[in-house]
């Protein structure tokens, strides 16, 4: 009997900027497959992950827009028109790059795997990696709609249930881990409604157009790929909306009523991190953190979430302090490289907890009107899918966008390298495609003979290490 695999496909994407002065930027597509090892599947020395296109960035110049703008012409980048075909120009770009692959979707084809048993593999669409607003662009969803279920939708608007709007999004919310979104929903409501005038297709979550992936087989679509983005969602938002939005505003309150002003507070919440005493592996921020003015990288919130608590104990009311620690809680967890059910459990239990803490009726977040009851930020709402996620698609870290970001450098030193005219961007996609090939004549070579004694030639030799295959080239 024939024996049969499948070759879970990885796609990701994230705009960034070639140049320093940010006039320069790429959109570029990468792909990999879930077989590969984690650890090295986005490492750029091992060309395990390829840049297949450059998606298409529609803007015009600076000025062109800033003209525009002050002379009132030209502002059809803001209609809903301009933004149906730009959305369109992107799916038929990466549905074009996934052409040859979704040919073979269905029936599979034939391959040497690693271990040298010839296979029927069928390549499916698993993950797809990116930020927030690229995964509403991919998904063809309308923000701030949840990618994984119907928060902020309606389930079904001739259900009577849901005619009254308000209702909507408290029901959603009770409903959220209930009622997944997925890509059969999404068809079944697109084609249901697409014609119907009486049913807005944006109240329920979607725009008229149909994403790339729609003939992808087996259930496999975009709306299943997507998923948790660590980076932007639970490390960024610690700064972005438990300190700025809840906790300071909520010490500000408190303190407000016993005659403190808001220097004064900052001045002693700052000087609380500056006093930290120094420990091995444990960063001072010796100006604090509200009055430098400074752009924090995550990796800096994450060395404050190691002193946060100490610095929050006497300043912030309890509430506040039990915000934090739930959040921190998440944090860790989600993080986890591993997970078992017991782990997963903490994880879940952590988020209820976490938002139990927010949102309860007698708290103090929603008594000074911090949160709303009904509500929340997507960004935010997204934990509630972490654990689920876990059980579906494996441990978060690996589909945060942080792992894939190691590959811009490679697109940034070919910028660097072109001689920035209007080919650059033809210059940038061939170059990586050149050196990928190099890299894998270099691999055969290797193989083809290896012996320690060619390995430890090749590693004097400077640009061709097998060690320090990044700089390869
Ligand atoms: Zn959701």
């Amino acid at each position: 009997m024939e024996s049969a695999t499948i070759i879970p496909i990885i796609l990701t994407s994230d705009k960034t900027h070639l140049s320093g002065s940010g006039s320069a930027k790429a959109w570029p597509l990468f792909i990999t497959i879930g077989n590969i090892s984690n650890n090295i599947r986005f490492s750029p020395g091992y060309q395990c992950a390829q840049l297949i296109a450059l998606i298409p960035i529609i803007h015009g110049d600076y000025l062109t827009k800033h003209i525009a703008k002050m002379s009132g012409i030209e502002t059809h980048h803001e209609t809903e028109e301009f933004r149906h075909w730009s959305r369109s120009v992107v799916h038929a770009v990466i549905r074009d790059v996934m052409a040859p692959i979704e040919r073979v979707m269905r029936n599979g084809v034939r391959m040497t795997c690693a271990d040298g048993a010839e296979r029927l593999c069928f390549p499916l669409l698993c993950e797809y990696i990116g930020d927030m607003p690229e995964q509403w662009l991919l998904t063809c969803l309308v923000q701030p709609a949840c990618t994984k279920c119907l928060y902020r939708g309606t389930p079904d608007a001739n259900d009577p249930r849901f005619t009254r709007r308000n209702a909507v999004n408290k029901i959603n919310q009770d409903l959220a881990n209930n009622h997944p979104r997925t890509d059969t929903h999404a068809l079944e409501h697109r084609v249901r409604y697409r014609n119907d005038e009486s049913v807005p297709l944006r109240a329920l979550g979607y725009h008229p157009q149909i994403p790339f992936s729609i003939n992808y087989p087996f259930g496999t679509g975009i709306i299943d790929a997507v998923g948790p983005d660590l980076l932007h969602q639970i490390s960024k938002c610690f700064m972005d909306y438990l300190m700025k939005e809840w906790i300071w505003n909520l010490m500000k309150i408190t303190w407000k009523g016993r005659g403190f002003s808001k220097a004064q507070l900052k001045m002693e919440f700052d000087s609380r991190f500056a006093l930290i005493p120094g420990y091995t592996g444990l960063r001072r921020f010796e100006h604090g953190v509200l009055t430098k003015t400074h752009a924090w990288t995550v990796h800096e919130y994450k060395e404050m979430m190691k002193v946060i608590l100490g610095a929050l104990i006497g300043l912030c009311p309890s509430e506040g302090i039990h915000l934090v620690m739930e959040y921190l809680d998440v944090h860790r967890l989600a993080h986890y490289s591993c997970h078992t059910d017991e782990s997963l459990a903490w994880l879940e239990n952590a988020v209820d907890q976490f938002f139990e803490q927010l949102k309860s009726a007698n708290g103090p977040f929603i008594k000074h009107g911090l949160v709303s009851p009904e509500s929340e930020t997507q960004k935010i709402h997204y934990q509630r899918h972490y654990a689920n996620t876990v059980r579906e698609k494996g441990a978060l870290p690996s589909s945060s966008t942080d792992r894939t970001e190691p590959l811009h450098k490679l697109l940034k030193n070919a910028w660097r390298r072109s001689n920035k005219g209007k080919d650059s961007i033809d210059f940038v996609l061939k170059e990586h495609m050149t050196l990928a090939a190099f890299q894998s004549h270099i691999d055969n070579f290797d193989s083809g003979g290896a012996s320690e004694d060619v390995e430890s030639d090749d590693s004097k030799m400077p640009g061709f290490s097998l060690k320090d295959r990044v700089d390869v080239r």
